[in-house]
């Protein structure tokens, strides 16, 4: 626990309530639904819905769906998913298109104030007139027509007499701005498309700045905390909150109240803060689609994928993301983090979660001659070193084991502490085997080991405490449970796959080992766990039973992270 979080976002949270300026605070999270959520907006949930349960406050979950084009009930069920697996829970689903009607009475009050204006320009024109950083902007030859006139074209255009793209509604603010963002922004466009919401009943639809800044006032969100590439389009933001006033026009508000949404207008400040970027991942929404759509990953809920849907059924909790998120911390300052981050997160927050389990995933047979064929006994282990209270468990072990082929060597190379011809090594909680001998297939390679147990090395003997050079994992070969084993790895092989550089790109960088399907051998009390459940491995890594393959008659377990680093060695 990091204890008291005081990053500035949250400073500003406590002065404005300490101050009186807010009872009580409210934020949203507000996705488009034109995709799955990724790693970073991971970072943005539990910013809005972790400082608004640490102040007491509440955060709506605001799907974005101003852009009627692109959106899929797909995405948006997945959005909800994701949301609640994190842990969090908003106070109230909203949909941006449910304040279209309150959008357009605030634009008919910004033309009747002087503030908008409908601009017949196309807009290639537009973007002629509006200048550079270097040049300022040109007003529209129509950026003085009457007020009268902006409204009769404003209703035509609501009213479906204008094509795609021939006028828009614009913001009177100042074309001299240094700020691009306020050289007359369009407020709204013209686009004869179906909403999945709204149906036909639209063919105009608000533009982002000017939506979202409205559906904060509406919902009353005092902090709409935001990504920092929204810093310039804070005046703006401003200004539409400003010259609607939703606070002091409730008249404006009647539409939503009639449908029977409560009353609750403030005026929002938005607060921007770094976006999340890791390296060795690709997070743009259109690069994940075409990763899917390509065929080169298995879909949005792959386990390579960035998205929260991969990397839940990767093996990523809840709590490792919200360490991780701890520990990147919140700033202004943009940068390109370290994976190592992400999966270090993971690592801690397994090793204190996850309970240990015995699997083999490149199974070689060890069989221990002084033991009766068909003995077998029941060993108890606990299942957590640092951690009495996960308990133990039984664990069979028989004359019959699988050990992990790499732990046998017939020729071992210098510094090799685990089993050969000849040499001892403990078999992790059970004793210590000799290897006298192995058995070879006809191409020479290994098959089977053959080795003496050491009878006074048992569990809680005196001879237990002999020193051998090393511990190896096993399992009971007539207990074990057949797994497939999924072992994942990192999608791209360098850490900037997304330079586009000297012509190539992402694709070219894919990693031909981020996925090894195997078959391997698991203790019983690891194939009867529920899908969705976390394990080390001893020796080998953290696993995930997988969320929609893994049964207790057929165990399907990924690699979440190895149990050390092995890239940057
Ligand atoms: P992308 O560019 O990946 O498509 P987006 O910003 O368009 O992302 P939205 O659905 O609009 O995606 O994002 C919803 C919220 O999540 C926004 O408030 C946005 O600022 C935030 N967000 C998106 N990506 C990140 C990120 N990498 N780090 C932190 N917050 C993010
Ligand atoms: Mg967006
Ligand atoms: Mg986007």
């Amino acid at each position: 626990d990091a204890g008291v979080k005081n990053d500035f976002i949250r400073q500003i949270v406590r002065e404005d309530l300490a101050g009186g300026k807010h009872q009580a605070i409210r934020t949203r999270f507000p996705p488009e639904p034109n995709g799955y959520l990724h790693i970073g907006h991971a970072k943005a949930i539990c910013l809005d819905f972790g400082i608004a349960a640490e102040f007491g406050g509440s955060c709506n979950l605001r799907l974005d769906d101003t852009n009627p084009a692109k959106e899929d009930p797909e995405y948006v069920r997945a959005i909800q998913d994701d949301v609640r697996w994190l842990g969090f829970e908003w106070n109230s689903l909203r949909h941006a298109s449910d304040y279209f009607e309150v959008f357009y009475l605030a634009a008919e009050k910004l033309i009747a104030q002087g503030d908008a204006y409908v601009d017949d320009l196309t807009a290639e024109q537009v973007r002629e007139y509006r200048g550079s950083l270097t040049e300022p902007g040109r007003p529209s030859p129509f950026r003085d027509r009457s007020v009268e006139e902006n409204l009769d074209l404003f209703r035509r255009m609501r009213a479906g007499e204008f094509a795609d793209g021939a006028r828009t509604l614009r913001a009177k603010i100042d074309m001299a701005s240094g700020n691009i963002n306020l050289r007359d922004p369009a407020l709204y466009r013209i686009k004869h498309v179906e909403h999945q919401n709204t149906g036909n009943a639209w063919c105009i639809y608000p533009m982002y700045d000017y939506a979202h800044s409205l559906s904060d006032a509406i919902e009353g969100i005092t902090h709409s905390l935001c990504t920092l590439e929204f810093e310039d389009h804070r005046p703006l933001y401003d200004w539409c909150v400003d010259k609607v006033d939703l606070v002091n026009h409730p008249e404006l508000l009647q539409p939503l109240l009639d449908k029977g949404f409560p009353r609750e207008a403030a005026k929002p400040r938005q607060i921007e803060f770094s976006r999340l970027n890791f390296n060795y991942l690709v997070m743009s929404k259109r690069k994940l689609l075409a990763m899917v759509s390509d065929g080169l990953v298995d879909g949005w809920d792959d386990p390579r994928m960035p998205t929260l849907q991969g990397i839940r059924r990767r093996g990523y909790t809840p709590g490792a993301l919200k360490l991780m998120v701890d520990r990147v911390g919140i700033s202004k300052q943009n940068s390109l983090l370290d994976i190592s981050i992400l999966e270090g997160a993971l690592r801690d927050d397994l090793d204190a979660r996850a309970q240990r389990r015995m699997g083999v995933v490149d199974p070689l047979k060890l069989v221990i001659t002084n033991l009766p064929d068909g003995h077998e006994e029941s060993l108890t282990f606990a299942n957590h070193p640092k951690d009495e209270a996960a308990g133990s468990r039984q664990v069979p072990f028989s004359n019959l084991l699988w050990i992990e082929r790499e732990d046998f060597e017939e020729v071992p190379p210098k510094g090799f502490k685990r089993l050969t011809v000849g040499g001892d090594v403990r078999l992790r909680g059970a004793g210590i085997v000799r290897c006298d001998d192995v058995i070879k297939d006809a191409d020479g390679r290994v098959v089977e080991v053959r080795c003496t147990l050491d009878p006074e090395s048992r569990p809680g003997m005196e001879g237990a405490n002999r020193k051998v050079k090393g511990t190896i994992h096993w399992v009971s070969a007539r207990h074990a449970v057949e797994a497939e084993i999924r072992l994942y790895d990192r999608l791209f092989t360098v850490p900037d796959p997304d330079t586009d550089e000297d012509g190539k790109t992402y694709r070219d960088y894919l990693n031909p080992e981020s996925r090894r399907v195997v078959s391997g051998y698991v203790e019983p009390a690891a194939a009867e766990a529920a899908p969705e459940t976390s394990f080390q491995f001893e020796r080998i890594g953290y696993f995930v039973t997988d969320r929609y393959d893994h049964s207790a008659a057929r165990p399907v377990f990924n690699r979440s992270v190895t149990l050390r680093d092995t890239w940057s060695g």
